[in-house]
């Protein structure tokens, strides 16, 4: 009789199509709803549906019977990462349509979930490989992040960095010169699922030489995507890349400028003024100088150029959006950057709020991610320390969980 209620009731939720998933609960951890608000020192949060149900503290969160409990005390909880500068052209990812999923798992595993990513900003990939892993990803057959990319950029000639590694992968991406071409890219990346656009307003062509992207040719492009209501990045090599950005209403500057002198308080005003977002990318030039065997005084001198610059825009109350460069460089590991943040002078709180708050307001999702808060979305961090009192805890991940899913689970 039991077994028969039992087959009737599940019967009953396929007809009607009800496919729920089980409650999740993560209980009695150390809880960062968000960057402003106190720590949940004891704390539980019920994810049902890819979305939270409740978090507060332990004692007055009600726990479902049916739920998987993840045990957190000790653990120390947030919202999930955003990456906001990452390429989908690591080797591993170039061919997203012929690869098994076993593959491209351990690599979106090594380079993404590991770190607590439950978002990444895509900025310059070939779009319709990225789109074929977004779909992949979308449709549940592969755990990874929600990605969001720019695709193809627009660039009068392709920074000499890449120009070997472009060859080599076949990848070939048109230079753009005048307005009218720069309308046209940004219409078809538009039209084929683009989520933003990659200016480079300085590409870097080696020996000082700097080819910067003409300022009508740059505002022409940034009109028409903030017509289709998308975000638009620079990558500015230098200050006079800087000022084509600001000239032309770029949204993000990609990088800081780690062989430019320090930014002065007019200058930083002038960023702030234009509504600029800052992603650091300090760890990146740290690799580039060890791989070209830049002297170690020379490399010091770039960092700590970089930090000056970050701490003056964080200071100046400028909106830091993090992001690592990873898919072009291979070093995925974000301890190094969280340190050189916290150099700069920025504390945990701030730090946080780069990597979730600030990402999804930039991003228009702050109804969705950034927090954990009812009917937000489930997309979570667990941490094996707490990064108030040591920021390179955000390193330290546990769990990362999207939409309600374990991506990631440390062994
Ligand atoms: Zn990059």
């Amino acid at each position: 009789m039991r077994i028969g209620l039992a087959l009737l009731l599940s019967l009953m939720f396929i007809a009607s199509g009800v496919a729920r998933t089980a409650d999740v609960a993560l209980i009695g951890a150390k809880i960062y709803t968000s960057p402003t608000d106190p720590p949940i020192e004891n704390g539980s949060t019920v994810v049902r549906d890819g979305l939270i149900l409740s978090v507060g503290p332990s004692s007055t969160i009600k726990i479902p019977h049916s739920a998987t409990i993840i045990d957190c005390r000790g653990l120390v909880v947030t919202a999930g990462f955003w990456n906001s500068h990452v390429h989908i052209l690591a080797p591993a990812l170039l061919h997203i349509q012929d690869s098994d999923a076993k593959k491209l798992d351990q690599e979106l595993d090594t380079m993404f979930n590991r770190w607590g990513f439950t978002t990444v900003f895509d900025i310059a990939s070939e779009l319709d490989n990225t789109l074929a892993l977004h779909r992949r990803i979308e449709s549940g057959e592969l755990r990874g992040p929600r990605i969001l990319t720019v695709g193809e950029p627009i660039w009068t000639i392709e920074p000499v960095y890449v120009r070997d590694f472009l060859r080599q992968n076949h990848i070939h991406i048109e230079n753009t010169e005048t307005p009218e071409q720069a309308i046209a890219l940004v219409r078809d990346h538009a039209a084929r699922g683009a989520n933003g656009i990659k200016l480079f307003t300085g590409s870097d062509q080696g020996h000082g030489q700097v080819a910067l992207l003409p300022v009508a040719t740059a505002k022409a492009a940034v009109d028409e995507v903030h017509r289709h209501g998308m975000p638009v990045f620079a990558h500015p090599t230098n200050v006079e890349g800087v000022r084509v950005a600001i000239d032309s209403g770029v949204d993000i500057l990609a990088h800081t400028l780690p062989q430019s002198p320090p930014w002065t308080p007019k200058f930083t005003q002038q960023l702030k003024h234009a509504n600029l977002s800052l992603i650091p990318t300090l760890t990146l030039f740290d690799v580039e100088a060890r791989k070209a065997n830049v002297p170690d005084q020379q490399r010091t001198v770039w960092i700590a150029q970089m930090v000056d610059q970050l701490r003056a825009y964080s200071e100046a109350g400028g909106d830091i959006l993090f992001g690592t460069d990873i898919g072009y460089t291979d070093h995925y590991d974000t301890t190094l950057e969280f340190t050189l943040m916290s150099q700069a002078g920025m504390n945990y709180k701030q730090i946080l709020a780069s990597l979730t708050t600030n990402p999804a307001r930039k991003f228009g999702d702050s109804d969705h991610t950034g927090r954990i808060a009812k009917d937000m979305k489930a997309d979570l961090v667990i941490l094996n320390a707490d990064p108030a009192q040591d920021v390179t805890a955000y390193s330290k991940v546990r769990f990362t969980i999207r939409n309600g899913k374990v991506l990631y689970k440390e062994r």
